[in-house]
């Protein structure tokens, strides 16, 4: 039996980002977006100011019973199968052309991430990093493993100034670590939770933040995924059959990456995964929609 994910829930995610980005648009240089130590492949100035919005909620959870186990086969010899036009993106206003567009990183710098392993296993770090090696393989977007971090990302609470109380990513600690962050967390609160986790049977979060301005195009700032340690623990590390925690990671990060939820079961980015889920590899609908978020779709400038 899949699990259930979002769907609601990411309605109000996608509501949030609307408010925000109205309230940023009045005070603009409140908002400030930090210069990252990436390396640029082509020129790119940060944001001078910056709204910020909250995508892709997600969840994959345990199929009831039976965890399977199941062996890693070698990325390299996968050929990616399905509809290539099965794939979903996100878009935002753009206060630089005044248009909606496709939300996505700069694609032409180098994102920097970071991983915070506590809960995840053993294999945490080598699987984190072997998602971002076809995350970035699909895009052609370069990233840097910039180390661990103790950080796990998650909600503030904002009381806004009609007294209604409003919860953002929170862009401003996430600033502090990196562009990227990769992170395993316990429901519930205090140290090593993280308040994007919900009991039941979501088992991961992806979303970004966005910048834009009158003198820069929209672009994502932040992203993240934190995976649920409770359930992960009884996930099969690596990227075989099932629900396997490479499988999370990769649909998370594709979340990160501005990839929306597609209803096809062959596709990673399909928001329900259990023992009958094929091997961990992207499909073709992902790959595309990876394609429009990444290098192909050209640079963002400025
Ligand atoms: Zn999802």
């Amino acid at each position: 039996m899949p699990m259930r994910t979002e769907g609601r829930l990411n309605g109000e995610l996608v509501c949030s980002t609307c408010l925000t980005s109205r309230h940023i648009a009045l005070f603009p240089a409140t908002e400030a977006v930090p210069e990252w130590p990436n390396r640029p492949t082509q020129g790119d100035r940060r944001c001078s100011t910056a709204a910020m919005g909250l995508g892709g909620r997600s969840v994959l959870a345990l199929a009831a019973a039976g965890v399977i186990v199941a062996a890693s086969p070698a990325a390299a010899a996968y050929t990616p199968i399905g509809n290539a036009s099965h794939y979903a993106l996100h878009t935002g206003y753009d206060y630089y052309t005044h248009k909606n567009v496709v939300i996505r990183w700069n694609p032409c710098r180098t994102i920097s991430y970071k991983i915070n392993p506590t809960g995840g296993g053993s294999r945490a770090i080598v699987d984190a990093q072997a998602a971002i090696a076809r995350v970035s393989k699909a895009t052609g977007i370069p990233f840097h493993y910039a180390g661990t971090t103790t950080y796990i990302p998650h909600l503030i609470a904002v009381r806004l100034a009609n007294g209604i109380i409003s919860y953002h990513y929170d862009r401003t600690g996430q600033a502090k670590v990196a562009p990227l962050v990769i992170a395993w967390a316990k429901r519930g609160t205090g140290t090593g939770t993280s308040n994007y986790l919900k009991p039941g049977s979501e088992a991961g979060v992806g979303g970004w933040n966005v910048a834009t301005s009158t003198t820069s195009r929209l672009r994502i700032t932040l992203g993240f995924a934190v995976f649920d340690s409770a359930k992960t623990k009884y996930f099969p590390t690596g990227f075989g059959k099932g629900s396997s925690v490479g499988h999370l990671i990769l649909h998370e990060v594709g979340h990160a990456m501005g990839l929306a939820h597609y209803s096809d079961v062959l596709m990673i980015m399909n928001p329900y995964f259990s023992t009958t889920s094929g091997v961990a590899e992207f499909n073709r609908g992902d790959l595309t929609g990876l394609t429009k978020v990444g290098r192909p779709a050209g640079c963002i400038s400025p």
